[in-house]
């Protein structure tokens, strides 16, 4: 079967509601899910390597779409065994990913816009639910957003940060499930990390839920197999969005 057919499917779904049907719903991650953070990690490093030049031969072999989750791994996967410098890096790396300045480095995978459009186009709501924060990161990100032409917040787009950079990702995402019951019907959703995905499918056993396997936290528990799994966003969609 087409990896892609789930997500058609739920598109024809969406296409032949019923009159006075409840809103359909698109839901989707952000980070590792339409944005690859490899960027944002490398040039993190590279700012890094300016105070610390014995990270530098090993920075110059990283590459921005095969970064791992942490860069501090990427590194000692290299061979850079200096664990001062490595913690130090790590706070370096906290004080400075979750910001405007270096959200805006991410690049767009593949086919996301495309997707996002596609769905969009179908009559559903776009709903950007994100780990990020709002205090540091609703700038850069509306930035982001723009630059990489995907729909911005409207009346039938939605972008939803945390409040606070300190709340855990899932239960910030968990409280926002409320509103979406509130809203409509979710019809697709859309992560990487598969315990969010997970949860996403008990909690709307309708939709079809998509991982993008790109990267995730360490030790992620097994995906429930009523989600679908996708190596990458491109798909008709990009063909179809051409044509229109
Ligand atoms: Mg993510």
């Amino acid at each position: 079967m087409s990896p892609h057919r789930p997500i058609l499917e739920a598109l024809d779904r969406v296409n032949s509601r019923p009159p006075g049907a409840s809103s359909p719903i698109a839901v989707y991650d952000l980070d590792s899910t339409l944005f690859c953070t490899g960027p944002r990690n490398l040039a993190i490093a590279r700012a890094f390597a300016e105070y610390r030049h014995q990270l530098r031969p090993f920075v110059d072999q990283l590459r921005p779409d095969h970064m791992g989750w942490n860069v501090m791994a990427d590194l000692e996967a290299l061979g850079f065994a200096d664990k001062a410098i490595l913690t130090e890096l790590r706070h370096f790396w906290r004080a400075t990913f979750f910001t405007d300045h270096f959200v805006k480095l991410d690049s767009v995978y593949p086919g996301a816009v495309e997707l996002v459009k596609t769905v969009r186009s179908t009559g559903c709501l776009t709903f950007y639910l994100t780990g990020r924060d709002d205090p540091g990161m609703r700038q850069g990100t509306l930035e982001a957003l723009e630059a990489g032409g995907f729909p911005l917040p409207g009346p039938d787009v939605v972008l939803r940060l945390k409040p606070t950079w300190e709340e855990e990702d899932l239960a910030f995402k968990t409280k926002v499930f409320d509103e979406l019951q509130a809203l409509g019907e979710v019809v697709l959703a859309f992560e990487n990390e598969p315990a969010n995905a997970n949860r996403f499918l008990r909690a709307f056993p309708s939709a079809t839920v998509v991982l993008h396997a790109t990267i995730h936290a360490p030790d992620p528990e097994p995906l429930d197999p009523g989600v679908h799994q996708l190596q990458a966003l491109s798909g008709p969609w990009v063909l179809a969005t051409e044509l229109s």
